[in-house]
């Protein structure tokens, strides 16, 4: 599988898919003049673009399409949805879609399968918006399990930001505007080690939560993302540059030795961050869940990868709030390896507190 180190690995712009009013945007001026070579096609909606999303076909189709097509949209509705678990509230998108493939991401179950970035340009109205939900909040109430003093907002659910970042300013307008607001920090989950991040200054405003798993499985399920060592040997660096570190092991798969090689993962963790880094580190653990619309797809491209996370003896079905039919371990089974890798996490990283596991 392929594994990048550079945006110039993942990302090389050839075609601009975009409402036509995109160009009323300074975002939207902004990325079209960054990429003068790229051919322009106009659609309707960032939506609806068959030739795109409803494309099943071979991975090497969706890895061109993923590095060389970039959507251009403008968000219509805005709004924030609660969240219980990294964030308070999920924040209206400043995109969706990703350049990479892992095998497991429920990002393309919403959006078909070659699912490149698609950049809302009209950022601050998304910015505006957040100023005024905020702004509405008050303080935090009381500490709790998301953070001890902020309502923590979640920009990343729909794609990858260190990855948008390299295309456009929106993470960067974001994290900016988190600064100004008091009551407020923002967070995302990251597969992807973006060095021009470090160059931001977030001041403590910006929790990014690198995932994180086995080498020997990231390998064979994260595809097109930054090696696991990458993502720990970037972590003092990230810290030291104003950011709040925390780690993200997810998904968590399980196999025959998964045992041993996590604890190869944490003492990588243990050897390579520095103190500083440690005393603010906090990890969420989440569980592999599969669907099998996506299983069916990935057997086409990437049956390797389905032999560990489709194991139909080993998992139950769980309906989504959508009606898609998702699989996850089944309840007993699941139990135990949740309590199997907390307990190890209590003993291998002693300095790191757990924000959720199941
Ligand atoms: S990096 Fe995240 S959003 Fe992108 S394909 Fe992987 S899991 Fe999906």
């Amino acid at each position: 599988m392929l594994h990048n180190k550079t945006v110039e690995d993942l990302l090389d712009i050839k075609e601009i898919y975009l409402e036509p009013e995109v160009r009323n945007y300074k975002r939207g001026e902004e990325i079209l003049a960054k990429y003068p070579e790229a051919n322009l096609i106009e659609v309707p909606s960032h939506w609806k673009i068959p030739e795109l999303h409803g494309n099943q076909g071979s991975i090497e189709d969706w890895t061109k399409i993923k590095r060389n097509v970039l959507v251009l949209g403008i968000k219509k509705s805005l709004s924030c949805r609660a969240n219980t678990r990294s964030s308070h509230w999920v924040a209206p998108s400043q995109s969706n879609g990703c350049t990479m493939s892992c095998s497991y991401c429920y990002v393309p179950r919403r959006k078909g399968f070659a699912n490149p970035i698609s950049v809302f340009v009209n950022i601050d109205q998304i910015c505006n918006y957040l100023r005024r939900h905020a702004a509405k909040q008050g303080e935090l109430k009381a500490p709790d399990h998301i953070d001890d003093q902020y309502w923590v907002y979640e920009i990343g659910e729909n794609g990858d930001c260190s990855a948008d970042a390299a295309i456009c300013d929106n993470v960067k307008d974001m994290m900016n505007l988190f600064k100004e607001i008091p009551n407020a920090k923002l967070t995302f989950a990251t597969k992807f080690v973006n060095r021009e991040m470090l160059t931001y200054d977030p001041q403590l405003k910006t929790r990014i939560r690198f995932s994180l798993m086995p080498h020997k499985m990231s390998k064979l399920v994260d595809v097109r993302t930054s090696p696991i060592s990458h993502r720990i040997d970037i972590i003092n660096d990230f810290v030291d540059a104003g950011y709040e570190v925390n780690v993200n092991f997810s998904p968590v798969i399980f196999y025959e030795g998964w045992i041993d090689d996590w604890q190869i993962l944490f003492d990588e963790i243990n050897d390579k961050l520095n103190e500083k880094s440690k005393k603010q580190l906090i990890a969420e653990i989440i569980f592999l869940t599969h669907n099998q619309q996506l299983h069916e797809v990935n057997m086409g491209w990437h049956p390797k990868a389905e032999e560990v996370l489709w194991r139909p003896e080993l998992q139950e079905v769980k309906y989504s709030q959508t009606g898609g039919r998702n699989v996850r371990y089944k309840r007993g089974f699941k139990g135990d390896l949740v309590e199997t890798l907390v307990d190890m996490v209590h003993e291998q990283l002693p300095y790191c507190p757990i924000r959720y596991a199941f």
